[in-house]
């Protein structure tokens, strides 16, 4: 490809809206342009790194003995009343009508519709196990559309469903893809991190994420890990050993009885007020799960994790309360407490559920809905709480204890690139999906899921591949292999050379661009860098002596070695791609 004739426009500044480098630089490079609010064109550079980023989970997906074929994208109504996620999936689905009036949606996944066509035509054991890919544009109307590529609406993805007997073989299948997906990122020149974590609205018991750990905001999860064993977790999903909280010895409160507290809106003003320490105190907070309210009761020193809440309620959507729901909520109930005395008492109606921290709180100090006021000496008996549910609905922090090894957990941040989840029979039952076993009896398959951003997993690597000057691909996903660059075109001899390294590359299977342009060679250098070319060959002068440049884009390592070694060089680099 000749760069005169290739197709991309880099900008001098990032664009306005651009908050992490991904996007930055993918933007200024010329790679996407975005068309709407979490939308974007591919552009044809961007549209190569994407072509070999599923280029290389096709391979690994035919390896490891699944079998791609393609859904359609958009989707009837009726197939998601039958799993009951019409309603449950909430306002990501974005849902549309025809002109007949019926009613469907674009697909943000495709568990209903693989499960029709397995329902359709997998009938007997002998045809299982099986699992099925696609690669395909998926459509999410998610809340926050942010970070360019990283979380887009319109977005690329790989997803794999399998089916089998029994959970045996699932566990088989579950393992296989957790091994093809290593295969795949490390192919893509990531490191990934694989941790437990939560299973959301796609439901099931166990899965797993791969992460691709940024100590940067586009990392969207935190992630909790040990360095001493292999525990590592999401936060939706991670839990801790608790020291028991140790008070100092001292009896606070010996008698149960109402205080003033003025003014004491937060856990550290009522602390310092009643000059005790937060693990005396009974948090009571205000949520929103599914538009209906739930308190979550919490000890003091401790924050709550909103998609354990959120789970632990049985909701799809949560968020904290509003002052005005808070308030609503109160006048609802004959109170007129404010936000910093609320508490479980005389919410009969409402959802009340306590961390497992509340268990072992005794004489403890509680809002009762009225303001400036406190119970302490306070226990769960005194509050009349006419249901209560236990749940772990703790967000673990740095420095408690593994649950596995007991050493300090550590934590960082990570950017989920794909995930693999054991669905068990969440679809096949309600779908009625079902095959003859060998005995003769009708069974609902047991089934996995498998996804893979395609499109984030090229943002991510743009998020741990890049320096000041742009992006630094990896060579497998890159979208040419080697840029060359005569530095002044009039040259005949620089030109002469260039051309002929061009042709011998491009014969020898080499992706290669000439830098053809009536350019400045600064400008050149700097596109070259920005567009991340992981090699640049330049002609200069100093071919009068036989030599170009050779440099090497990941390190800023620079050769001075004649044509022939570099041309190579670099065919020599690009058989050695995994
Ligand atoms: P997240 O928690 O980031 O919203 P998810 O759990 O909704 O992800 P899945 O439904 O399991 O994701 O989708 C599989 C893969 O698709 C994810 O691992 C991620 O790589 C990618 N993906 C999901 N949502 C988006 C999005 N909005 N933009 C780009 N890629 C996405
Ligand atoms: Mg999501």
């Amino acid at each position: 490809m000749k760069m005169s004739k290739l197709f991309v426009q880099t900008l001098r500044e990032f664009p306005s809206d651009a908050e992490v480098i991904s996007h930055k630089m993918l933007a200024r490079a010329g790679y996407i342009r975005k068309l709407t609010s979490g939308v974007y064109n591919f552009l044809p550079l961007m549209w190569r790194v994407l072509k070999k980023v599923e280029n290389i989970i096709r391979e690994e997906m035919d390896a490891a003995g699944a079998q791609e074929l393609l859904m359609p994208f958009v989707q009837p109504k009726e197939l998601w009343e039958e799993s009951g996620r019409w309603e449950a999936y909430g306002k990501e689905l974005m849902r549309l009508k025809d002109r007949h009036d019926r009613v469907m949606c674009l697909g943000p996944t495709h568990e209903e519709v693989i499960t029709a066509i397995a329902r359709d035509g997998l009938k007997s054991y002998k045809q299982m196990p099986v699992n099925l890919y696609q690669i395909q544009s998926k459509f999410r109307d998610e809340v926050r559309p942010r970070y360019g590529l990283l979380r887009g609406r319109e977005f690329i993805m790989k997803d794999a469903y399998s089916f089998d007997l029994d959970e045996a073989g699932l566990d088989r299948e579950y393992r296989n893809m957790a091994r093809a997906y290593k295969r795949i990122f490390d192919r893509c020149g990531l490191d990934t991190k694989m941790v437990q974590s939560d299973s959301g609205a796609i439901g099931g018991s166990v899965s797993h994420e791969f992460m691709v750990i940024t100590d940067t905001d586009a990392g969207e999860n935190d992630v909790f890990y040990c360095e001493n064993c292999d525990y590592s977790a999401n936060s939706n999903h991670a839990v801790s050993n608790l020291l028991p909280a140790v008070v100092d010895g001292k009896e606070y409160f010996a008698q149960t009885k109402i205080l003033d507290t003025p003014d004491t809106h937060s856990i550290e003003e009522l602390s310092k007020f009643l000059n005790i320490p937060s693990t005396l105190i009974l948090k009571s907070l205000v949520y929103i799960v599914d538009k209906k309210p739930v308190i979550a009761l919490i000890r003091a020193d401790k924050a709550v994790e909103e998609t354990k809440l959120m789970n632990a309620a049985g909701g799809i959507e949560i968020r904290i309360a509003s002052s005005a729901e808070i308030a609503e909520l109160m006048a609802n109930h004959g109170f007129d407490a404010v936000p910093g005395f609320i508490g479980p008492k005389g919410m009969e109606d409402v959802q009340i559920i306590a961390d497992e921290t509340v268990k072992d709180m005794k004489n403890f100090v509680v809002g009762i809905n009225e303001t400036d006021k406190h119970l302490v000496g306070a226990n769960l008996d005194d509050l009349g709480i006419k249901e209560l549910k236990y749940a772990d609905i703790r967000l673990v922090e740095r420095g408690e204890l593994c649950p596995q090894c007991g050493k300090p957990l550590l934590v960082t941040r990570g950017i989920e690139v794909g995930n693999i989840f054991k669905l068990g029979t969440k679809y096949s039952k309600p779908m009625n999906a079902v095959y003859t076993d060998v005995d003769g009896k009708t069974k609902p398959y047991v089934m996995g899921c498998y996804g893979i951003g395609v499109t984030r997993t090229a943002a991510a690597a743009v998020e741990a591949h890049y320096d000041e000057h742009g992006i630094k691909w990896p060579i497998a996903i890159a979208p040419y292999h080697v840029t060359i660059v005569p530095v002044n075109i009039f040259d005949e001899l620089q030109m002469k050379v260039a051309n002929e390294l061009y042709e011998k590359l491009q014969k020898a299977g080499v992706e290669v661009v000439l830098d053809d342009r009536d350019e400045r060679a600064g400008v050149k250098f700097k596109d070259a860098d920005l567009i991340g070319f992981p090699y640049r060959i330049t002609v200069g002068k100093t071919i009068n002596e036989g030599l170009v440049e050779f440099k090497t884009r990941e390190t800023g390592e620079i050769a001075k070695i004649t044509p022939e070694e570099a041309a190579e060089k670099i065919i020599e680099i690009v058989k050695n791609i995994k």
